[in-house]
């Protein structure tokens, strides 16, 4: 058999591989492109459009293999869609993903071409920054494409969604605590953040102004002691955040802390963070947290202030109505508690129903 059959099978099989993979999460579209001058590699993943265009940063990461890289934005562009929606703002859910060290600098050939292949879709993928890409590289994907958010101030966009996104985190915290306490206030309560980046920094500043006694952690040094001092929070080890009897538990680093052990561990009354996909596994562990009686805010739901902002730059919103969506967080957290407590289902799992609910509804009127 010639090398042409043996790559034509190979690719075959792929191509099987990812209809498989496209088809039980009902994505509209996925581009994959490829550019061998610049060494670009990635793909595109639009989930879902019946709200308006799809909307999701832009990610680059060492993926072990193309599979990872694939499940990677299928699952992310379709938490898009679920954001979005719940948030009441008329945006679809996407994501690019690039494969490749996020810690090797690319030229402005990289990203311009990046630029050109989202502008090939014709607006029904707006991209923005995510890990490994920022404000400056967005300014740069402009120059070949209008369909881009998260531009720096200075280029006519709305600069770091992090404060927007600490805010909305912050509400939704709050709207928990009231739902676990009867009361919103924090003040002397105990909560325990993990990360403190740029969310989970500003997070901190919101709770300390708010009363609240926090405890953070980090495995950056730097960013830990200058928010311990800043805000005179308690510093406590990587491991030792789970353990902690605190009316709260925050996590604002990576996804899936909520886990089989973590739960057994954890003491707080109420999990409420910015990182994305904090439950390991949204069915098994959404319900191990009713089980235990932990509140669990959905992050999809309470970490949309970054999207919000993207939004303002889509719609030319003021800054009066990104606020006014973005404290919406507060009251829309409070109908998910309610929701799962009427129909008897964890809160995730109710976010996703008054989610797919609006999309639903939103076809059966076009
Ligand atoms: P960031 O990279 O600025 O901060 C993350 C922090 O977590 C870093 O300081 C990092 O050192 C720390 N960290 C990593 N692993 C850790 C560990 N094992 N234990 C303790 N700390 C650890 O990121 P960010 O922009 O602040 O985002 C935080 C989370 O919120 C991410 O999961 C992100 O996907 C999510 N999120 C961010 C935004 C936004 O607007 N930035 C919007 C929605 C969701």
């Amino acid at each position: 058999m010639s090398d042409a059959n043996n790559l034509m099978k190979t690719v075959e099989k792929q191509s099987a591989h990812v209809f498989a993979m496209i088809e039980p999460m009902e994505h509209e579209q996925v581009m994959f492109f490829n550019d061998k001058e610049t060494g670009l590699k990635g793909i595109i993943a639009v989930h879902n459009t019946v709200l308006g265009p799809s909307l999701g940063g832009c990610r680059i990461w060492n993926y072990d293999n193309e599979s990872d890289a694939l499940w990677d934005v299928l699952r992310l562009s379709r938490g898009m869609t679920f954001k979005s929606s719940i948030s009441g703002i008329n945006l679809g859910g996407g994501k690019a993903v690039i494969i490749g060290n996020p810690k090797v600098k690319r030229d402005e050939a990289f990203w311009r071409r990046f630029g050109k292949f989202v502008d090939s879709l014709n607006g029904k993928y707006i991209t923005a920054e995510d890990v490994g890409t920022s404000t400056e590289v967005m300014s740069i994907v402009m120059q070949e494409t209008k369909h881009v958010t998260g531009k720096p101030i200075s280029a006519g966009g709305t600069g770091d969604p992090s404060p927007s996104t600490a805010y909305g985190v912050f509400l939704g915290l709050k709207a928990s605590v009231k739902e676990a306490f009867g009361t919103d206030s924090l003040e002397g309560k105990k909560v325990a953040v993990q990360g403190v980046g740029h969310v989970g920094h500003d997070l901190v500043g919101h709770l300390t102004k708010a009363g609240a006694k926090v405890f953070i952690t980090d495995i950056n040094k730097v960013n830990l002691e200058a928010t311990a001092k800043e805000f005179n929070a308690t510093v406590v080890g990587p491991h030792e955040i789970y353990d902690l009897d605190v009316d709260v538990y925050a996590p604002c680093a990576l996804g899936a802390t909520v886990n089989s052990d973590t739960i057994s561990t954890l003491r707080c009354a109420v999990i409420a963070g910015a990182a994305n996909n904090q439950l390991a596994d949204e069915n098994l562990h959404g319900q191990m947290l009713l089980d235990k009686g932990i509140l669990f805010a959905p992050d999809f739901l309470i970490n949309a202030g970054g999207v919000i902002n993207c939004y303002r730059e889509v719609h030319n919103l003021n800054e009066a109505e990104t606020k006014q969506h973005i404290e919406n967080i507060y009251t829309r957290t409070l109908d998910i508690f309610k929701k799962s407590k009427t129909e008897k289902i964890p809160t995730q799992e109710a976010a996703i129903k008054m989610a797919v609910e609006r999309i639903e509804k939103a076809k059966a009127n076009k």
